[in-house]
């Protein structure tokens, strides 16, 4: 898996990071840049170091620490790319389940890193799906 720098302090940002471990930026994947950025609070929202001048919205799932991802530009949902393909989420106030959803989301989110950089379609279900025959 690919390293990352941290725009705040040059500091070296893996993956899965929520926090730059040197600066303590937030973190944080901005998936159409196909890169971790710092990010810092405004408002409801988040500026993106990467992306001067940019603010969006965590994905909803990092609220249970199992998404580390940017919603996309109007995204209504509150999900990332990677998370709006979730149709069931298991019983989160299991701890047990709960753990085994984060792990799964780790396995999920590193696929859609690759599926983003090969350029495939992420076509979810709730899409509009165009006459394939
Ligand atoms: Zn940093
Ligand atoms: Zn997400």
């Amino acid at each position: 898996m690919k390293l990352f720098v941290c725009q705040a302090c040059g500091n070296v940002l893996y993956f899965e990071n929520r926090a730059c471990e040197r600066c303590g930026h937030r973190v944080a994947f901005l998936p159409e840049k196909e890169t971790m950025s710092a990010i810092e609070p405004d408002g409801e929202a988040w500026r993106i170091l990467a992306d001067k001048g940019e603010s969006r919205m965590l994905c909803r799932n990092a609220e249970y620490d199992a998404c580390n991802w940017l919603t996309d530009t109007g995204e209504g949902n509150g999900y990332c790319r990677a998370c709006r393909h979730n149709g069931i989420v298991p019983d989160l106030s299991d701890p047990r389940q709960l753990a085994g959803w984060r792990e799964l989301e780790v396995a999920k989110h590193r696929l859609f890193y690759s599926l983003i950089r090969w350029k495939l379609p992420l076509q979810a279900r709730q899409d509009e799906l165009p006459s394939m025959v």
